[in-house]
């Protein structure tokens, strides 16, 4: 059975206190009410916070903390950089990698990704891979390609054990932070397009056991139906997971998917 995940994006919100606040808050509500074992619930803030809300995080394997970035190289003159050891000393256990933001603004590419991809595995983090395309590919009717090629350029380098533990985000650039969504069925059909691109490079054990989630404008209105589709395996949620009720709600959709 895949594990089901639910992972808020904090983005740059929140400073010290009120990501304590709210952080306290998913912890509390998590810790009540997703009780089903198959469910991981992450929380994904800046970096000031991985090593409190670490600190703080019941100890409950539901809930972990992720980055949202790293750096490309391990240690060294790289200032402003944050290294995967660096991440793994928090206590953190995911890292985003490859958010459209960071290639939009900070111009990462795929070479790239594929090295923040491997700091991330030699710490025994977890990536959270994301992909997605611009409104243009989505309008040319070449969106699977598209993602297709972001998947192989940063991921298909690694060997079948390294690739396995592996999270992708689906998040189509047209749909984040818009209130746009993709429909259900645009999600599924991406969603079993990258299982099956998997499946055709690892196998299809590999592919079967993957967590892939959906990210782009979900909510709590929108977030059953996105999660009844059976290659959608739980959410990346920006807006929504700055309020522990909609955050939680929208893993409670999840739990009852
Ligand atoms: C995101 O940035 O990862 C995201 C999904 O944002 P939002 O939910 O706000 O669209």
């Amino acid at each position: 059975m895949r594990t089901k995940i639910i992972a808020g994006n904090w983005k740059m919100n929140n400073d010290f206190d009120a990501g304590l606040k709210l952080a306290s808050e998913v912890f509390y509500m998590a810790n009540d009410e997703i009780l089903n074992p198959n469910i991981k619930v992450i929380m994904a803030p800046p970096f000031i916070h991985l090593e409190a809300l670490s600190r703080r995080k019941p100890i409950n394997h539901k809930l972990a903390i992720a980055a949202q970035n790293c750096s490309e190289h391990s240690h060294g003159a790289y200032t402003g950089e944050v290294s995967a050891a660096m991440i793994k000393s928090t206590g953190a256990e995911y890292i985003i990698i490859g958010h459209s933001e960071r290639r939009a603004y900070h111009h990462e590419n795929g070479e790239q990704l594929a090295n923040k991809v491997n700091q991330a595995l030699q710490q025994e983090l977890i990536p959270i891979f994301c992909c997605g395309e611009e409104l243009s590919i989505r309008e040319a009717n070449t969106p699977i390609d598209f993602v297709k090629k972001q998947i192989e350029e940063a991921l298909f380098h690694l060997d079948a054990e390294s690739f396995k533990p592996l999270v992708i985000a689906y998040e189509p650039i047209w749909a984040i932070g818009t209130g746009k969504t993709a429909s259900s069925t645009q999600a599924q059909e991406m969603h079993a397009a990258i299982r099956d691109c998997i499946a055709q490079k690892y196998g299809k054990e590999i592919a079967g056991g993957m967590s892939i989630l959906y990210g782009g404008s979900c909510n709590p209105g929108n977030a059953s139906e996105l999660f009844a589709q059976a290659d959608v395996d739980g959410g990346l949620i920006g807006g929504a997971s700055l309020k522990s009720r909609d955050f939680l709600a929208i893993a409670k959709a999840l739990q009852a998917s």
